[in-house]
């Protein structure tokens, strides 16, 4: 089976939209840690009063749950844009892993960290459901 690969200059384009991803990513996540600190700080501080705060408390734990799930996602998200730069360097971006063609540079550009075609998925998935 031929190699097929994107070349340098189409690499290129993808390499900038995914630094420009990570870049991102990383700029929500720390954002996401100081709102983490801050509600844990203004929470201590509140411990000592009536009762009725309870609820405020509540509210706070389901705030902080919310950001942390989206921060886990959001890293396994970085992790992927991770990945999908190794590929670049490699060369192996934007070739379906799963057939070895290449992913339309349309769906590339929606999803850069696509690793195969929507088609080939949903037979993957279909494989997987009758196992
Ligand atoms: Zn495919």
């Amino acid at each position: 089976m031929a190699v097929k690969k994107y070349n340098k200059k189409t690499l290129g384009k993808f390499k900038k939209i995914l630094d420009e991803e990570r870049d991102r990513i990383n700029e929500d996540l720390s954002y996401q840690k100081n709102e983490l600190n801050k509600t844990i700080t203004d929470g201590s501080g509140e411990l000592s009063s009536a009762t009725y705060h309870m609820a405020d408390v509540g509210t706070d734990m389901a705030e902080r749950e919310k950001t942390s799930i989206f921060a886990v996602r959001q890293s396994k998200y970085l992790n992927e844009v991770d990945d999908a730069l190794e590929r670049v360097d490699e060369g192996t971006y934007g070739v379906c892993i799963i057939c070895g063609e290449l992913i339309e540079e349309g769906r590339l550009e929606a999803v850069p960290i696509a690793k195969y075609h929507v088609s080939c998925k949903e037979t993957q998935n279909q494989r997987n459901h009758n196992q």
